[in-house]
Order: C-alpha cells, then sequence, then structure tokens
C-alpha cells in the first residue's frame, strides 16, 4: 500500500496506458508508480519440466549472454536466465535462448 507524500491520504492505484498512476484519495496528488519496465514470466505449466513462455513485453536483448552451444543450431552463444522452479528450498535453474534460432532449454537436461 502506498501513501500519499503531501497529506498521507491513501494512494489508490489508476491504470493509465502502459502505466500505473498513484492518485491521492484526499489532495489528488499524482505520480507514477515504480513498476519495473520489464519483467520474465516463465510459466511452467502442468506437465513437469515443461516449459515456456516469455512473455511478449520482455525485452530478451536485455538478457546477459554467454558462450553456449545451442542444441538445436548449434550457435555459440546464448541468452540465460535464472530461475526459482516449484519449491523454493530448490536450486534456481539456469534457462538458456538461443541468440539464434530463438531455442530455449534449462541447463543439465
Ligand atoms: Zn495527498
Ligand atoms: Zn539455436
Amino acid at each position: 500500500m502506498e501513501f500519499c507524500s503531501k497529506c498521507g491520504g491513501l494512494m489508490i492505484p489508476k491504470k493509465s496506458g502502459s502505466h500505473v498512476l498513484l492518485i491521492c484519495r484526499k489532495c489528488g496528488k499524482k505520480r507514477t508508480s515504480k513498476e519495473k519496465k520489464f519483467k520474465i514470466s516463465v510459466h511452467t505449466g502442468g506437465e513437469k519440466g515443461k516449459i515456456i513462455v516469455i512473455d511478449k513485453r520482455s525485452k530478451v536483448d536485455v538478457l546477459p549472454k554467454t558462450t553456449m552451444q545451442c542444441p538445436k543450431c548449434e550457435n555459440e552463444e546464448a541468452y540465460w536466465w535464472m530461475q526459482q522452479m516449484r519449491a523454493a528450498d530448490e536450486a534456481p535453474t539456469r534457462f538458456f535462448k538461443c541468440t539464434k534460432c530463438g531455442h530455449i532449454w534449462r541447463e543439465y537436461e
């Protein structure tokens, strides 16, 4: 919950285009919510180990790259990110996405 910096009133979130505006219920002061600009959501779905949909809004080109051979097209470069699977006590899994063909795979498969 967010409060107004001016009068301490409750800020009500209101969607405005692509971002969220917070508007004070008391004095009407507005400010933009500090939402992250993008995020990657990985849906693990029902079937175990079944991957992956990257959010359409995510900018894949901001992900770090590494030298990793794509199992599909043998390209030598891939983007990577960590993703926590089901249980919080499990180590996060590393995912790769081929910079050339877009193939996505997991480490240790
Ligand atoms: Zn206010
Ligand atoms: Zn590839």
